[in-house]
């Protein structure tokens, strides 16, 4: 099947590792044109040289923290000036800080609500006008299992993510008229560096192996593994394609089954 991404623009937002790395790869693997930011400029560099080569696409690193307001205007107004325009918006970002409802101050939920809520609200509304005369604007929110069944001990997660969610299908009904559409990818676990280094200071702390480590966590999923980083990154390029025109509004799982709830 032909995607339809030849050409793209397409701007993924914190993608020098993991997920967004991985998503930023498989655009341009599709001939999409695509930028990366991170706050690591060495690491970001390495993400865009790799992807290059593997690809031949063009990649656009842009040293951004997506905590900062004006590093989002630049990094986007930077990005629609170099491809002359933008098709598709990936919001991403690093993942809030774990704990429970007594081990979160005050401080944690204000630093959360800017990374995980305000990040995806600000890449919106500055990407918004370009997506506005693009003919197959998409919009895909990165968000997580824990909108559908809350994860232990993550608290800032459980609950800052549903508004990513609130916010998601608002814009779905509010840009449909418009043709631009907006969805959300709810990974499961997915082995990034980030889980690698969670599994790896679990396996210190408490004496365990890597593999007993992985399935503690996977016993319960129905296909009894974790994700790579590629099968979240297919999904989600397909639901940002014209492959996926009549797509909107939808909260796509990709998580080996493990969240049961019938609806
Ligand atoms: P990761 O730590 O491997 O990668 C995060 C990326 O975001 C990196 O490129 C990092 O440089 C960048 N980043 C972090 N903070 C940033 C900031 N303030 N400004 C700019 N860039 C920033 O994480 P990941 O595993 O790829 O997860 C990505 C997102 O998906 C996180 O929010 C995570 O919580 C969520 N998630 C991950 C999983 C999983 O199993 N991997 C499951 C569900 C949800």
């Amino acid at each position: 099947m032909d995607l339809g991404l030849s050409g793209k623009r397409v701007l993924v937002a914190a993608s020098s590792r993991g997920l967004g790395a991985a998503a930023a790869l498989e655009f341009a693997r599709e001939g999409a044109k695509v930028a990366i930011c991170a706050r690591n400029a060495d690491r970001l560099q390495a993400t865009a040289e790799s992807i290059r080569a593997e690809t031949g696409s063009e990649v656009f690193p842009v040293v951004a923290d997506l905590t900062v307001p004006d590093d989002i205007e630049r990094l986007t107004s930077s990005v629609i000036e170099r491809f002359g325009g933008l098709d598709i918006l990936v919001t991403n970002a690093g993942g809030p800080p774990s704990g429970t409802f007594d081990e979160t101050p005050q401080e944690a939920w204000d630093a959360a609500v800017q990374l995980t809520l305000m990040s995806a609200v600000r890449l919106i509304r500055a990407a918004l006008p370009a997506l506005r005369k693009s003919d197959s604007a998409a919009i895909l929110t990165v968000t997580s299992v824990s909108v559908k069944q809350p994860i232990r001990a993550l608290l800032l997660s459980n609950s800052i993510r549903m508004a990513v969610i609130g916010l998601t299908k608002t814009l779905a009904e509010e840009l449909g008229p418009e043709g631009i559409r907006v969805n959300s990818i709810l990974p499961g676990w997915t082995r990034t560096e980030r889980v690698e280094e969670l599994l790896a200071a679990n396996v210190k702390r408490y004496g365990t192996t890597r593999e007993e480590e992985i399935a503690k966590r996977t016993q319960t999923i129905p296909l009894r593994r974790m994700a790579s980083p590629e099968e979240f990154a297919k999904v989600a390029v397909f639901l940002c394609s014209p492959a996926a025109s009549y797509v909107t509004g939808a909260m796509i799982p990709v998580d080996g089954g493990a969240i049961k709830a019938t609806l």
